[in-house]
């Protein structure tokens, strides 16, 4: 299986504009933000999306969950954000690597499309 650009920017093997980075996680813009502040966070694990987490990615699910907000303090997101996970075509995933959408900087409307 080829590897996806997030492996590619985890790698160094393309540019982002990285925000965060530990052992097991990466954070960087969005190269097409939907929003002021659009930054993704992955994992540095290949899960390709959240259907394929299992119980042993727990406590990586746990790190990932609590870096957002440690994230949106960093980004000043102070007046609130949303958190996107797009699973599968249905829910519009485009790269197959797990991630997280942390969008802020605006109102954002409800419901999406
Ligand atoms: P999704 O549609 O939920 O799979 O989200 C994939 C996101 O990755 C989209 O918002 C893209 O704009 C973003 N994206 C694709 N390639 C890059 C890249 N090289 N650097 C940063 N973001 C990217």
């Amino acid at each position: 299986m080829s590897k996806t650009i997030f492996a590619r920017i985890i790698d160094r093997e393309i540019p982002a504009n990285i925000v965060y980075e530990d052992d097991l996680c990466l954070a960087f813009h969005d190269v097409n933000p939907q929003a002021p502040t659009h930054v993704l966070l992955i994992p540095k694990s290949p899960i390709s999306s959240l259907d394929e987490t299992a119980n042993d990615d727990a406590a990586l699910l746990a790190h990932l969950l609590l870096m957002i907000p440690r994230l949106a303090t960093q980004l000043k997101l102070a007046d609130g954000y949303r958190v996107v996970v797009n699973c599968g075509p249905d829910g519009g995933q485009t790269v197959d690597h797990l991630h997280f959408h942390i969008l802020g900087g605006r109102p954002l409307t409800w419901p999406p499309g």
